[in-house]
């Protein structure tokens, strides 16, 4: 089962003072190494999954009082023989073991390089132990179920069935190549067309959900814009429910954007609060509203801000009409609404998209969280049951696709073993997705991202 013939270690748990440190060892020689420095039972005749208390010591001197974990392979993460080492928290001691763990004949193990061994073993597959990494940075609940269930196998289950079909017809295309002196079709090209098209609708929706998938992973960029003393920052604030922004009577003064995060229903809103949009006369106000419209294309959501006791019609329909811009969702956000009258407010309108709020008396704040929730992700999500978040599988994918339209376009005109190199190629880069295809400088991109202990 084991490929690789070294033992490696490194702390598993972050350095720095904690309660307990944990050092994880795998390899052929885990358990003799750890059995060498660990005075209690024998840990080279215990079972697998079980606990032993004990000390390490190095001659006659004890480092620590530990618990030991043994996991004998393949029944380990890595699928080899893991030991892990919970030790008291102190970077002396958690050093110190390790450095004698490494003069036992453990080597410092390299970033990713646990994930890696249980790739090379077959535990994880690469998308799964991409998945792996994620999980240890994501940050939110979202994040984390995304994760998880690319770490079930749900993605690349999809694409390995599609790399099956496309293998079919990739050796009936091979096969014809043997017999090309009598021009036959073992592949029948209306059959393949149709897989193709089948093939690239899903991959299309898989790379069209990237952007949700990356929005989700790390967070929508979000532009809160308006005029001068619309109650930008006041908005910014009763979301946040913090005094963060500095609100000041004086038009135009929240020069500098300040970005701040929001989390709705598990997603992080990264909420730029811009300078005013109003065509400014001195210069430092210009940068902001040249600013603000650039921040508005780099945006997935726009809330758009107007003091509805003081703006006219046409003023807001020509800001809606300057902003709007495609692929951002926009909300329109009335606000100041505890200086309306009735008649007032009822003639604002009321739609998913539009809503009345009192920034200042924290008036409807929950029902906009509602709206920008829905907005950006909610409304996006129906049609998407997987969603991409690696960018390296957005590129793979887009890869495919291309030697797909390519085999689709040459389908007419070109010979079998034109057509046979590109559906290997479309094979090739699905392959790279899920690790049925890898290159040494493949692995080493993915692995060395992770941190070390991983
Ligand atoms: P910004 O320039 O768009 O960031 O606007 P500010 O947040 O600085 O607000 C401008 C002024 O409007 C401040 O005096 C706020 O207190 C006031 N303001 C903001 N929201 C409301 C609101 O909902 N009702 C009322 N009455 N005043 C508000």
């Amino acid at each position: 089962m084991t490929q690789t013939e070294d033992t490696i270690v490194a702390l598993a748990t972050p350095s720095g003072a904690g309660a307990i440190g944990v050092i994880r060892l795998s390899g052929p020689e885990a358990i003799t190494i750890a059995n060498s420095v660990f005075k209690g039972k024998d840990l080279t005749k215990q079972a697998t999954h079980t606990l032993h208390y004990g000390s390490i010591i190095d001659g006659d001197v004890i480092l620590d009082e530990v618990v030991v974990s043994l996991f004998v392979g393949p029944k380990s993460y890595t699928r080899e023989n893991v030991v892990e080492i919970s030790c008291h928290g102190s970077n002396f001691i958690i050093e110190s073991i390790i450095k004698l763990l490494i003069k036992r004949g453990a080597r410092a193990a390299k970033a990713g390089e646990f994930t890696l061994r249980a790739f090379l073993n077959g535990q994880l597959d690469l998308s799964q132990a991409e998945a792996v990494a994620d999980l240890i940075a994501s940050n939110s609940k979202a994040s984390q179920q995304i994760a998880l269930q690319q770490l079930r196998g749900g993605f690349s289950n999809q694409l390995a069935q599609l790399r099956e079909q496309l293998v079919q017809f990739a050796s009936l295309i091979e096969l014809e190549l043997d017999f090309a002196e009598e021009d036959v079709e073992f592949a029948n090209r209306d059959q393949l067309k149709q897989l193709i098209y089948t093939i690239n609708k899903i991959i299309s929706d898989l790379i069209q959900s990237f952007e949700l998938g990356n929005a989700i992973k790390n967070g929508v960029n979000t532009v809160i814009a308006g005029r001068p003393n619309a109650g930008k920052s006041t908005l910014l604030n009763a979301l946040l429910n913090e005094e963060r922004a500095i609100v000041s009577h004086i038009a135009g003064t929240t020069r500098d954007t300040i970005e701040e995060v929001l989390n709705i229903n598990g997603i992080n809103f990264r909420l730029i609060d811009t300078a005013g949009i109003r065509e400014a006369t001195d210069t430092i106000e210009q940068i902001g509203v040249q600013r603000t419209m650039e921040k508005i294309s780099q945006s997935a959501l726009l809330i758009y801000v107007f003091d509805a006791a003081e703006i006219s019609i046409d003023e807001l329909n020509n800001d809606l009409e300057r902003l709007r811009k495609p692929g951002v969702e926009m909300l329109v956000v009335a606000n100041k609404a505890d200086l309306l009258n009735d008649e007032q407010l009822l003639s604002l309108p009321h739609t998913d998209r539009a809503i009345v709020i009192s920034a200042k008396e924290k008036q409807q704040i929950d029902e906009l969280k509602n709206k920008i929730y829905n907005a950006a992700i909610k409304e996006q999500l129906t049609g998407h049951e997987t969603l991409v978040t690696n960018i390296r599988h957005l590129e793979a994918l887009q890869k495919t696709q291309e030697s797909l339209t390519r085999v689709l376009n040459g389908m007419e005109n070109v010979t079998s073993d034109f057509l046979s190199m590109d559906i290997k190629q479309a094979l090739h880069y699905l392959g790279e997705i899920t690790g049925a295809v890898t290159t040494d400088d493949l692995l080493e991109n993915i692995f060395s991202k992770f941190c070390i202990g991983k």
